[in-house]
């Protein structure tokens, strides 16, 4: 069981929901069609507040994604986008850590992604804010990630293909989707290899969010 936090309440995670190809630059970078495409992480792949991550059994190559995270405080099936918006509850920080070479291998073989992204740790978050905060201007949020300090992502919300309540909405026909569902929504360009040790630090200065995490070396 994950706890995360939100607005110092204690919520507990339900299922990790996550798009990819959500900012067509990243789509570009990686040679990918710009269109969202949606994968699931085990809840147990949650790291609130961040920290240490074993490195990835079978993994030579592990590469940051800076997200906005959604936490949803309703749910349901088949949303209009309006109440898809009125069932966020909280955003935060996060970062979608991807053993690459696994997934590259799994996008060869037709098989699922579910090894590259799903590993212990490879979901940090920080504590969520409710998004009254910032009036759902969902546009208004930046996002960026540096590794020992040294810039590697800067992105903004304004560069999503789909903004947060089409993506729920989107998910909502696929899925049901419960209070404590968390979904990370697409990272920006600038993805790229972390080294064990290395502090990755990933923020959000609109909402003054923050957190760090480190991969161990490999066994
Ligand atoms: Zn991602």
């Amino acid at each position: 069981m994950k706890e995360l936090q939100l607005e110092g309440r204690t919520v507990r995670a339900g299922t990790v929901l996550a798009l990819g190809r959500n900012y067509a630059a990243h789509a570009r970078e990686m040679n990918a069609p710009a269109e969202p495409v949606v994968f699931i992480k085990p809840t147990t792949a949650l790291l609130p507040g961040g920290g240490a991550i074993a490195w990835p059994e079978g993994s030579q190559l592990v590469h940051h994604e800076v997200e906005l995270v959604l936490l949803l405080g309703a749910g349901g099936v088949r949303l209009e986008p309006d109440a898809a918006g009125r069932a966020i509850a909280g955003v935060a920080i996060g970062i979608d850590l991807t053993a690459r070479d696994l997934q590259s291998q799994a996008k060869k073989a037709g098989a699922p992604w579910a090894r590259a992204k799903g590993f212990p740790g490879s979901a940090p978050v920080s504590r969520f804010v409710a998004p009254e905060r910032f009036d759902r201007d969902w546009a208004r949020l930046d996002l960026d990630l540096t590794v020992d300090g040294a810039p590697r992502q800067q992105g903004s919300a304004a560069s999503m293909l789909l903004d947060p309540p089409r993506i729920v909405a989107l998910l909502s026909r696929w899925f049901e989707l419960v209070p404590g569902d968390v979904v990370f929504t697409g990272t920006p360009e600038g993805v790229g290899p972390v080294r064990p040790g290395q502090r990755m630090r990933a923020a959000c200065r609109t909402l003054d969010l923050a957190v760090e995490a480190h991969l161990a070396p490999p066994p």
